[in-house]
């Protein structure tokens, strides 16, 4: 049997940017990454909104805003010394309602608690930032940008192969055993593997992963797809850069927003909806194991159960263009049904307790030898090289 000193699961950006770390500043390690789809990164990484966020949003001393702030200046740094392309371009916050004002006051407390650069601008200078915005107040956050995260994978993983890391796709895990001298890693038609340490970056199978170690774990992923729009061409010019909502603070989502891509498109998105399947990029992509264990999960009748007025009005958006584009509308008026076509949507991972809380921070928990990645959504592509870091110091801590 085949036998590693690490074993990551997933080759997502977290998976990727953990070997990258480990493999740093630990080049004697013999490190391989598994992915179980053909292609790296084509799950959450693959589908996401492309912003380099700033850390505005976090709650002060939380791994989401200390490890978005570190990631995010690693990245741009990455991403100079690659050639990939990024923009800092800079978004708008905008309150279009009086009721908004106050959460926007917060959000401008929380940027100067993070160190974040956040400034309240007039409507008129809102309208020169951003000249189709309708908003009453507005905090201008110049240090957000975009970037393709696909890119910067695709980077990363060119980087493993050359310092000599072994990436294997279409090898997906089915179960691991660990034992007091090593870890079991068994895969789907292929001899099983041995090793010191197994780290799992599963994303939207983070918590199956970590249950082969840790079966009481209490938290499960629940899938959330959230659908896009793209601007037709010739309506790109409504949005120059990034236009977002003030955001519910009861959730970790930052509600439908505008965004430039790198390659120079307009998306708006994403809602939220529960995905029938954790892969469940359509209404009809159905996986009956997959709900059949959202529905007996106590979590997710109290998450519904608090929460059944705003997930209706998701569902709303998500069956009807009009009322999607309405809620664009409140951001950007001149936009019309006509100007948007239906975009790939994402699906994101995002671990709930058993009380029906959504958890809003990065987690990640140990046994002797499996580091596992538990809940990892947004901002986590921004924070990645920051997260990666801290899981390769722990590998570090396990290996010596
Ligand atoms: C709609 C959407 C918009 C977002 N927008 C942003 C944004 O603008 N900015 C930002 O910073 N973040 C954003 N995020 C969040 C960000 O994309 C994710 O947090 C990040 O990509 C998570 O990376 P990951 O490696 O943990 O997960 P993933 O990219 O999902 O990777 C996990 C990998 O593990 C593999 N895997 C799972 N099980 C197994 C197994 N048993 N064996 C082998 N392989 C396995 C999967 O195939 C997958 O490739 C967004 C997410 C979504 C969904």
């Amino acid at each position: 049997m085949t036998r590693h000193d690490v074993v990551i699961v997933g080759g997502g950006i977290i998976g990727l940017t953990t070997a990258w770390n480990l493999t740093s500043t630990n080049p004697e390690l013999s490190v391989t990454v598994l992915e179980k789809e053909e292609r790296l990164a084509v799950h959450q990484t693959g589908h996401n909104s492309g912003v380099l966020h700033s850390g505005i949003y976090y709650r002060p001393g939380s791994n989401k805003a200390t490890t978005c702030r570190a990631g995010r200046a690693a990245m741009i740094e990455f991403c100079r010394a690659n050639d990939i392309d990024h923009d800092i371009c800079g978004k708008v916050i905008v309150a279009t309602g009086a009721d908004q004002v106050v959460s926007l006051d917060a959000l401008a407390d929380r940027a100067e608690a993070n160190g974040v650069k956040a400034r309240r601008v007039s409507v008129a200078e809102l309208r020169e930032l951003e000249p189709e915005v309708a908003g009453i107040d507005a905090l201008h956050v110049p240090d957000a940008g975009i970037v393709d995260f696909g890119a910067v994978c695709r980077t990363l993983a060119a980087k493993l192969v050359d310092a000599g890391t072994l990436i294997r796709t279409g090898a997906e895990v089915t179960s691991l055993s660990e034992g007091i001298r090593d870890v079991r890693v068994d895969l789907a038609g292929a001899e099983p593997l041995r090793a010191d340490l197994v780290i799992t970056c599963g994303g939207l199978h983070s918590d199956r992963l970590a249950r082969h170690v840790q079966p009481e774990l209490p938290e499960r992923i629940l899938p959330f797809r959230g659908e896009y729009f793209e601007l037709k061409p010739e309506r790109r010019q409504l949005v120059k850069n990034l236009i977002y909502p003030v955001p519910d603070p009861r959730f970790p989502f930052l509600g439908v927003h505008l965004t430039r891509t790198i390659d120079g498109s307009i998306h708006a998105g994403p809602n939220a909806v529960l995905a029938l399947a954790r892969e469940g990029y359509r209404w009809r992509d159905i996986d009956v194991r997959d709900l059949a264990e959202v529905f007996a999960f106590p979590g997710w009748w109290r998450l519904a159960a608090s929460y059944w007025r705003t997930g209706v009005g998701e569902y709303y958006r998500s069956l009807s263009k009009r009322a999607f584009v309405a809620a664009l509308q409140q951001l950007v008026p001149a936009l019309s049904t006509d100007d948007l076509e239906a975009s790939p949507a994402g699906v994101r991972a995002q671990a709930v307790s058993r009380q029906g809380e959504l958890l809003d921070d990065f987690v990640w928990s140990e046994t002797s030898r499996v580091v596992s990645v538990l809940n990892a959504p947004s901002p986590a592509a921004t924070a990645s090289l920051a997260i990666g870091q801290r899981i390769a110091d722990r590998a570090v801590a396990h290996l010596t």
